[in-house]
């Protein structure tokens, strides 16, 4: 049986986190790809996830894996595979398995993730086609930071468990990827604000504040 969820999206959500508003550390971001992208596909990339996460105040200090220093109050490991470019796209509809996936070991959630380059293109190729270069790289690059940012959300709340609506569900639509908007929902939110991550970074922002 078909059965059809509404998605309430809201417009403002004033009353997360009220009128607290902590400083919070960074969460560095140790990243590795197989296929170096465009610095316009990167800086998509990145501005979506500031965007997405902006409501709960995390933001991310991106590293490479090779550069050696891995000295931070938390961090998360994240590998883009496959091919991470605009270039060569057919009309076709293919229908990929996970675009994204986070490593799990006895039930817990560890902060390993990945994010299928190759399968967000394959997804999204048909419609990336009737628009124009340009916009084509920044809209791909959105697209991995929206899958990006639901595999932190795993790794951040330490669940394994999807919301209904928003950035958390647990599958996405090709309108979902190339949405003006898509941002987590306030029960996702409320979740990521009262996790232990954003206890320790407050704690570590405020540490960093009052040291000598
Ligand atoms: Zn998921």
């Amino acid at each position: 049986m078909k059965r059809l969820l509404f998605c309430l999206v809201l417009a403002a959500l004033p009353s997360l986190g009220g009128e607290r508003q902590a400083s919070i550390a960074p969460i560095a971001l140790f990243t590795q790809f197989q296929e170096e992208p465009s610095a316009a596909i990167r800086e998509a990339l990145q501005s979506e996830l500031e965007t997405i996460m902006n409501p709960v105040g995390l933001h991310f200090d991106w590293r490479s894996l090779n550069d050696g220093d891995n000295t931070a109050t938390e961090l998360v490991v994240v590998t883009f595979k496959g091919r991470c470019d605009v270039r060569g796209m057919q009309p076709l509809t293919v229908m990929p398995g996970a675009l994204g996936w986070t490593h799990v070991s006895d039930g817990l959630v560890l902060p390993f993730s990945e994010v299928d380059c190759s399968a967000v293109r394959d997804f999204l190729q048909r419609q990336l086609l009737v628009r124009s270069p340009a916009e084509r790289e920044e809209l791909y690059g959105r697209a991995l930071g929206r899958v990006l940012a639901h595999e932190l959300y795993h790794v951040l709340a330490s669940t394994a468990s999807h919301g209904a609506c928003g950035v958390a569900k647990s599958g996405y639509t090709v309108s979902d990827l190339l949405a003006p908007d898509f941002m987590f929902q306030a029960a996702e939110l409320r979740t990521l604000l009262q996790s232990k991550v954003h206890q320790v970074l407050e704690l570590a922002a405020a540490i960093a504040t009052t040291a000598p």
